[in-house]
Order: C-alpha cells, then structure tokens, then sequence
C-alpha cells in the first residue's frame, strides 16, 4: 500500500507555454521591463476594463505605488478592513500616514458601506475596499459614498483577478485596482503585481514612481520626484501573459472543484460553507471556511496535516497583530466580525490540478476531523 500524498494548500499551473514566453525573453537579451512588460500590463488592463495598467514587484509595491501617487502622509487617515493580509494597512503606515482599520461582514469576509461611514474623519483621504478571497466586496455603495466625500477608492484586489462584481470586473471600479500575481493567487509570475486605473494623471504618476522618479525626455532622463524602483521583469511578465490567457480555464476548473466540496460537505456540522451575494462573481482564489466557536480551529489543522492534507486559517484580523495593538492602541477584539473571521476561518486546498480526487480526500478527512473535534 502507498502513502496518500500529501496535498498542499495551492500548487502553481506552469507549464509549456509559460516555458515558450520566457524563452523568448532569454533569446530578446531584454531582461528588465521592456515589451513583455507592455503585453502584460495591456492583457491585464483590458481584462479589468481599465485603461491603464501599472506591472509592479507585488501587490504590496503595488498598493504603495497608489498610496505614494495620491500623496497620502503625515496627518492623513485611510480606511483599511482589519480582516486582511497585513500589507494594505503597512503601505499606510510606510506613508507615514494612519490606517484606520474598520470591521468586516464575517459572512463574506469583506467590508460594507455600514463598517466604513462611521470612521470616516476630515482627515480621512481614501478607503481601500480588499475583495477578500476572490470575492468582491459590495464596492459600489462604498465608491458612491467616496464620490461624495471626496475620497479615493483603491481597490485591494490582490486576491480577485477574474473576479466580477454585478458582472464588471473589479479593479477599475473604484479610483485604482490593485492586483498580486503571488504564487497564491490566481495567476503567478512568481512575485509580482499591477495597479489599474481609468485616470491619465494617476497612471503617469505612478509610472514616474515606479521608475526612481524618472522622466524621460528628448532621450534623457530628469528626475521629478523621490521613487522607487518596483519594477517588474520581463522575465515574469511573460510568465504572466502566458497564465493570462489560461486564467478562463484556471477559474473554470477551480469553480467546478468548489461545487465538488459544496456537495461533499453539504450538511456537515460544525461547518460553514462561503456565500456567493447577490453580486456573484466568486473566482476562489481560496475556499474558506466557516467552523463553529466551539471547535478549535488549530486543532483542526493539526489533524488535517496529520492526514497529509495543508489547510491554514483565512487571514489576519490586523487590530490584534503586536504592532498595530501597540502603536494605535486596539485591543483583542475590538473588532469582533474580523477577530471571528480570524479565528474560526479555515482555508482548504484548491487549485486547478487539485482534481475530483483530492476534493474527495479533503473532504473526507474533513468529516472525520470535525467528527471527533
Ligand atoms: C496577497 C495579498 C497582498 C499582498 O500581495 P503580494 O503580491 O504578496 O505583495 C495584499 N493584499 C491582500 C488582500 C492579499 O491577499
């Protein structure tokens, strides 16, 4: 008898034609961002519908380059989910600006209107709405409400390539789409991101920034502003071009796996399955799970480890993280949809070559660990 092997939280889907698109890159000799570059942050851009599209190192120098391009600082605030991955609050906070964390709806894990009206202060100067899991959060109550504030909406959509909100893709909704192509998310370069927007000014600020600052004019450079260096290889962004065209597929596969748990887990106690809202959308870029407040959690994901399957929690609930505890004052549950959403979420395997196989197994292993939880 062989061992079960063990089954890993994602696993990239590189292939052949990923292989193709870099050697074409070796045999350019162009190795820093140059036409793959372009291709991508194009593919990108008309996938979101926005007319500008930004390659970044990640999402997190993604998100730093808006922040940095709205001239957010000393003295502002920004709206951030506490539900996330700590990065969007941190590019806040490297601004030298406040991140002002709000709670989240634990049902969808993303922020409404209701979790970001009451915080907002005259120092406020943008929100960032984090479409959690590949899931969009309710943005357009969120970006009307802006409008009238006169604040920005930056999408966190690191987690939400493909994904849709009331049928238009997320990114180009707000003011600026921030995306990941984070071997985690739903497609890879490795590392890498892109910021999307539909406004010229924003695009070329970001363009200037991305590049140390740089202008360049009649062949030289002059440089206008104090930047950074965020950007993205050629290398990766042909790997990127390449998932590009298969993302379809990928999202396709893995929505059908998730109807494969759905009816695995169908009326197991103990176990919350994710909603899909009236808004739809959902592209999975992880399947999260709701357990019972009286089931332990990390137990939980001992066992599951013990039966050579990888599951984690869902994300960080950031108010109770030491360094926003201790610089800004919040204490453990403050904010008690994230703090459920931090401790009772579990996230299990998915990813395209996962298989009705492994669906089973996991599931399987499921029922019998909250069986005896
Ligand atoms: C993954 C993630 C990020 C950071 O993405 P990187 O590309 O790894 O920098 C930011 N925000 C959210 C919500 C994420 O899930």
């Amino acid at each position: 008898m062989t061992a079960d092997p063990f089954i890993r939280l994602v696993a990239p889907d590189l292939g052949e034609a990923e292989l193709r698109e870099v050697e074409q890159v070796f045999a350019s000799g162009h190795l820093t961002q140059g036409p793959k570059v372009e291709a991508f942050e194009a593919a990108v851009a008309s996938r979101v519908e926005a007319a500008h599209g930004i390659a970044t190192t990640s999402a997190t120098t993604a998100l730093h380059l808006a922040v940095a391009a709205l001239e957010i600082g000393p003295g502002d605030e920004v709206i951030v989910p506490d539900f996330t991955f700590p990065a969007t609050a941190n590019v806040v906070v490297q601004q030298g600006a406040r991140p002002v964390l709000v709670d989240v709806d634990p049902a969808t894990f993303t922020v409404t209107l209701a979790n970001v009206a009451g915080m907002v202060t005259e120092k406020t100067r943008a929100i960032i709405p984090v479409h959690a899991f590949g899931l969009a959060a309710d943005v357009d109550p969120i970006v009307a409400f802006a409008r009238e504030k006169g604040l920005t909406v930056i999408e966190d959509a690191a987690c939400a390539i493909g994904t849709t909100y009331h049928g238009r893709p997320v990114g180009a909704i707000g003011d600026l789409g921030c995306f990941s192509f984070h071997p985690r998310k739903a497609i890879t370069t490795g590392e890498g991101g892109m910021v999307t927007t539909d406004n010229q000014a924003l695009a070329d600020r970001l363009r200037l920034l991305r590049n140390h600052g740089g202008l360049r004019a009649a062949g030289r450079f002059t440089f206008e502003a104090a930047g950074f260096n965020y950007r993205m290889s050629d290398i990766l962004a042909a790997i990127g071009l390449a998932q590009m065209r298969r993302l379809d597929a990928m999202i396709a596969e893995k929505r059908r796996l998730v109807d494969g748990y759905r009816s695995a887990l169908a009326g197991l106690a103990g176990a919350t399955l994710p909603i899909e809202p009236i808004w739809g959308g959902h592209v999975y870029q992880s399947f999260v799970i709701m357990l019972d407040d009286a089931i332990d959690r990390d137990l939980v994901i001992s066992r599951m480890r013990a039966r050579e399957i990888e599951t984690t929690l869902g994300t960080y609930a950031l108010h109770a993280e030491p360094f926003f505890r201790r610089t800004y004052g919040y204490r453990v549950g403050d904010l008690p949809g994230s703090w459920a959403a931090y401790r009772h979420s579990l996230t299990l395997p998915l990813y395209p070559g996962l298989g009705d196989g492994g669906v089973a197994r996991v599931a399987g292993a499921l029922r019998d660990v909250l069986a005896q939880a």
